[in-house]
């Protein structure tokens, strides 16, 4: 089934000029990018973002993260977007992410692991209203 996931290219990969690179490996494997947007996420939208972390003891240190560098935010659509995007993204402790998944090529910690995706299809809804409307979204 036809479905949208919500992605950010995360700092450490913005820093490091990786955007086309995860580009790629989002689009070959058979994602389409929609919608896409490089912004510097304000403090207020990390923590929104963020929000159900916001006990967990590295919520402040991931806020932190979050905002210190661009990042691109995505809509990506394709066959089973949201578990087809997870596999693609790799496990988030990169050590433990499987070979050729975007993590385990690019990322550099379990909180610095270069992307964000939905993990499913009613986050993904939630996750990109909050940076996209409709007419930003062009499958
Ligand atoms: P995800 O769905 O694979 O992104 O993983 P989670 O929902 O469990 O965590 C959300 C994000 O919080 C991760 O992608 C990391 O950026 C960050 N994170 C998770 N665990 C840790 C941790 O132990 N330390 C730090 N600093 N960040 C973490």
């Amino acid at each position: 089934m036809t479905e949208r996931t919500f992605s950010i290219i995360k700092p450490d990969a913005t820093r490091r000029n990786l955007t086309g690179k995860v580009n790629a490996v989002i689009e070959d494997a058979g994602l389409r990018i929609v919608a896409q947007r490089r912004i510097h996420m304000s403090r207020a939208q990390a923590e929104k973002f963020y929000e159900v972390h916001a006990e967990r003891p590295f919520f402040g240190e991931l806020v932190d993260f979050m905002i210190s560098a661009p990042v691109v935010v995505q809509v990506l659509e394709g066959d089973n977007a949201v578990a087809r995007y997870r596999e693609v993204m790799g496990a988030t402790n990169p050590a433990q992410a499987a070979d050729g998944t975007i993590r385990k090529l690019f990322a550099e910690s379990v909180g610095e692991n270069s992307v964000h995706g939905s993990d499913s299809q009613e986050n993904a809804a939630l996750e990109i209203v909050q940076f996209f409307t409709d007419a930003d979204i062009v499958g």
